[in-house]
């Protein structure tokens, strides 16, 4: 595979950004070597400036789910585009796609629309502190919720210790409000709740883990939350910037039966543009600014070509036969490359929610962030490389999930799962 183009890029970049890139997982720091530069893409592929193309399972990292430049997208943001790109005042689009998330998502009887997820997260918080008046939040170890100061917080040992900042900058005084727990700890949840109820504003997560690759949730796990939280007066917040519309239409949410007080989105409700939404029960969200008092605001917000995208992605999705036929495509890829590891011999532990996956290098059931940790990051590092050199483009990390669209197609996961196939075989 020649990089020439891309590697030259990319000496570039590094001069002008930290790491070269706008966001950190794409140096591929984890697995090695240098990012590739994009220089388009189309239904399942995307296409590097060095002229080599690539079955892509990154789809931006989970928003192009019906592939990229659909056309019906693209063509609906052409004419979008001549009417002006952002008035800084309402619109009917705006009207538009909340009706059309709040469809898929009975739980929502409010929204807000933000520019990113972690907009989205960060300012569900916000409101759910101010609608309880308490301050702790509790959040589960791995699950990402964005970059915002207080969620930038993993546990130490022990169900119980103070949240410590992950990254420099976040000052100890907001990690201090932030509790952490392991995913899938029952116990260890309600001990908590039983103890710090009363200051304990509000619990999220991702009710499936797909920032430490794709984390189940066990049985009684989230309706222990539900359960507990409702008791102690504290905000369930679903986290559904990655599982929502993936895991399945109504996200997580519909798919384990459970309704969440708030709800975060983002990814494949912006259509590959720029968007997050929150939303959740009408008392809380009657909270917000200026139907209430928690401020919260946002220049782009609502921006007529992101709500554009997502209109047209979400009418593509409402239909039916869109999941039938995500879900066919994803058991043949899970069929395919459970099939191929075992034939190749090597231990590896496949999970996927819907449209979202992951393959652990790791015999152990991975039920948590501990359990996940115990996988061959070597051993995926070469995978992931293997892979690339062989048309298939893999998040550059073992700890993302992997994601479909409606354009992958039945030749495509036959060629990944050969490429998967002699990839497992070469690692023994
Ligand atoms: C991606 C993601 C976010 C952050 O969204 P951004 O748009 O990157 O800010 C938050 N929560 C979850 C679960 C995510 O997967």
């Amino acid at each position: 595979m020649k990089t020439k183009k891309s590697d030259a890029l990319y000496k570039k970049a590094v001069e002008l950004m930290p790491g070269g890139v706008n966001s950190p997982v794409r140096a591929f720091k984890a697995v090695g070597g240098s990012p590739l530069f994009i220089k388009n893409a189309n239904g399942s592929k995307i296409y590097d400036v060095d002229g080599n193309g690539y079955i892509d399972y990154v789809l931006s990292w989970g928003p192009m789910i019906l592939g990229h430049s659909y056309p019906a997208v693209v063509n609906a943001l052409k004419n979008a585009i001549e009417k002006g790109t952002s008035y800084g005042a309402p619109t009917p689009l705006e009207i538009e796609l909340a009706q059309a998330v709040m469809k898929a998502y009975p739980s929502i009887e409010k929204i807000r629309m933000v520019n990113s997820g972690t907009e989205a997260t960060m300012s569900a918080i916000r409101v759910a502190r101010g609608f309880t008046k308490r301050d702790k939040i509790i959040k589960f170890e791995g699950c990402y919720h964005g970059h915002a100061d207080g969620l930038l917080v993993k546990a130490g040992s022990g169900a119980l210790t103070f949240g410590v900042p992950d990254s420099p900058g976040v000052p100890k005084a907001y990690a201090k409000n932030t509790l952490t727990l392991p995913f899938n700890d029952i116990k260890a949840f309600k001990s908590l709740v039983a103890k710090e109820w009363k200051d304990i504003a509000c619990v999220i997560l991702e009710p499936v883990v797909g920032n430490i690759g794709c984390v189940l949730p066990k049985p009684g796990f989230l309706e222990t939350l539900r359960k507990e939280t409702k008791r102690g007066g504290i905000v369930l917040i679903f986290d559904e910037v990655m599982t929502g519309f993936r895991v399945s239409y109504g996200g997580a949410q519909a798919y384990y039966g459970i309704r969440p007080d708030m709800t975060c989105l983002g990814k494949v409700i912006g259509g590959g543009l720029p968007v997050g939404a929150y939303g959740g029960r009408k008392e809380i969200m009657s909270m917000v600014s200026p139907e209430g008092p928690v401020y919260q605001a946002g220049t782009l917000s609502g921006n007529p070509l992101a709500m554009t995208a997502g209109i047209e992605t979400l009418k593509v999705l409402s239909r039916k036969d869109t999941y039938i036929r995500l879900e066919k495509t994803m058991q043949h890829l899970e069929e395919g490359l459970k099939d191929a590891a075992k034939r190749a011999g090597n231990k590896t532990k496949f999970y996927r929610a819907g449209t979202m996956f992951c393959t652990y290098f790791t015999d152990k059931d991975v039920v948590d962030y501990k359990t996940a940790k115990t996988s061959d990051t070597e051993k995926f590092s070469k995978f992931f490389r293997e892979m690339l050199n062989r048309g298939i483009n893999l998040a550059p990390s073992q700890f993302e999930a992997g994601f479909i669209s409606t354009a992958h197609s039945g030749k495509d996961i036959d060629l990944t799962v050969k490429a998967a196939y002699e990839t497992f075989k070469g690692l023994i």
